[in-house]
């Protein structure tokens, strides 16, 4: 029997099993994964960005996680030779209207106590020299990392300090007898004092697994992106991100420089009709059908569907998506983008219809759920993993 077993080898499964082996040293860990390999989903399809925390509301737990996470996964990445740069970003707006937006980003970088910076034209040229804009915001602290390289380290550290750590290994069921949790997988039955779940896409499944109900649904949004051609990454010196929509703070199309020197453009945000569905064809009629029989997905639908038909437009017009980004580089041609690996977003809704903006925890009988996390919760993940360690009680084997 191990004292804990994590569902769940993403960035935050990992981090949370650190967490807990520096918590309970001695402890013996489980880590379930049901891909072959790591961060096979959102944390190996992501934009590879080490946020700096300044978008998220004073007092969430985003923007505490987010802004110490950003300081430990930098200090995670130098002490482990992870390639990493912490190349700062600019936040430009385009158009009148976007300004007192920026200016009030900028007021919420100070309040958070980042190295903010507001910049005229001129400076934002100095920096990025392709750029057009009435204004920008230059964030010190944003750094890019490619996140399967975390994972990868994580899971060599997991396992050097004697955790077990499995993959090709689903939870397909979790029940509670004589007191201890018993996890039935495709490979058969493992016993646990305590069950941590970090299913991203399927957190909300896992947590019903456990007889909890976690009050949110997942609903998937794929995020797709374009890169640009080898000849043209010098448009792009580091990152260019919009003026976020206060609605949806993470829509809007950016220019990213990832660790490897590509330059990705993206993402959109689109209804995915399967969890893991990467392509537009995919399909998944179950997935489908939960996310249309859920009353929050509707109440979402009449509240939205202006930004819905904006984001399809955006999937399936390279030209509008090209619109998007000749906003911030306006030399940046239709030659210049080919499409990039997607990602699909695990976003908790409310039945209300509301999607919930901060990371969700929810705690249940010698079980704990992290049923949202999504961006930054890459950056966050170290302190994620704290958060939930902290939460987890000392497990005496039956
Ligand atoms: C397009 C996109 C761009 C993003 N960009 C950034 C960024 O630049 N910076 C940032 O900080 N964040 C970013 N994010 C967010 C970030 O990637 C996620 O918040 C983070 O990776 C979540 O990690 P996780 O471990 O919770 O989920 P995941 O990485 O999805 O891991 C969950 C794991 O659980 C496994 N699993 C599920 N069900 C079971 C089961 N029943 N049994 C066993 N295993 C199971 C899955 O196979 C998966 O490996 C982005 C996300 C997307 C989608």
């Amino acid at each position: 029997m191990f004292h804990y077993a994590i569902v769940g080898g993403g960035i935050v499964g990992l981090a949370t099993a650190l967490a807990l082996g520096n918590k309970y040293p001695g402890a013996d860990l489980l880590v379930l994964e049901k891909e072959q390999d790591f961060a096979r989903h959102q944390t190996g399809r992501n934009s590879g960005v080490i946020h700096s925390g300044i978008y998220y509301r004073p007092g969430s737990l985003k923007a505490s996680l987010a802004r110490e996470g950003n300081r430990s996964m930098v200090e995670f990445c130098r002490e482990r030779s992870i390639a990493h740069d912490v190349c700062g970003k600019v936040i430009v707006a385009v158009a009148a209207s976007e300004l007192p937006f920026l200016d009030s980003l900028h007021r919420r970088g100070v309040e958070h106590g980042l190295a903010v910076k507001r910049l005229d034209p001129e400076q934002v040229r100095e920096i990025e020299p392709h750029v057009r804009c009435l204004a920008g915001i230059h964030v010190a602290s944003t750094g890019i990392v490619n996140y399967r390289e975390v994972v990868a380290k994580q899971v060599d550290l997991v396992r050097s300090r004697g955790g077990t750590v499995l993959s090709e290994t689903r939870v397909e069921r979790v029940r509670r007898m004589n007191g201890t949790q018993v996890i039935e997988t495709s490979r058969g039955t493992f016993e646990a004092g305590f069950v941590i779940n970090c299913a991203g896409l399927h957190s909300d499944r896992v947590a019903r697994l456990d007889g909890v109900d976690p009050g949110v649904r997942i609903v998937p949004f794929r995020g797709e992106y374009y890169e640009l051609v080898p000849e043209r990454r010098h448009l792009v010196k580091t990152l260019v991100y919009p003026v976020p929509n206060p609605a949806f703070p993470f829509l809007g199309v950016h220019l990213t420089r990832m660790i490897d020197g590509a330059i990705h453009a993206g993402h959109n945000a689109v209804l995915a009709l399967k969890r893991e569905g990467y392509n537009k064809t995919d399909v998944d009629w179950g997935d489908l059908f939960e996310t249309l029989t859920f009353p929050g997905f509707w109440k979402l639908a009449r509240k939205y569907y202006r930004d819905g038909i904006r984001e399809m437009a955006r999937s399936f017009s390279k030209r509008a998506f090209l619109r998007s980004l000749q906003r911030l580089v306006p030399e940046i041609a239709d030659a210049d983008l080919v499409p990039a690996e997607s990602g699909v977003r695990a976003q908790a809704l409310t039945s209300a219809g509301e999607l919930v903006d901060d990371f969700l925890i929810v705690e249940g009988k010698d079980s704990i759920h992290v049923c949202n996390a999504p961006s930054p919760a890459a950056t966050a993940s170290l302190e994620i993993g704290h958060f939930v360690a902290n939460r987890v009680p000392s497990v005496t084997r039956g």
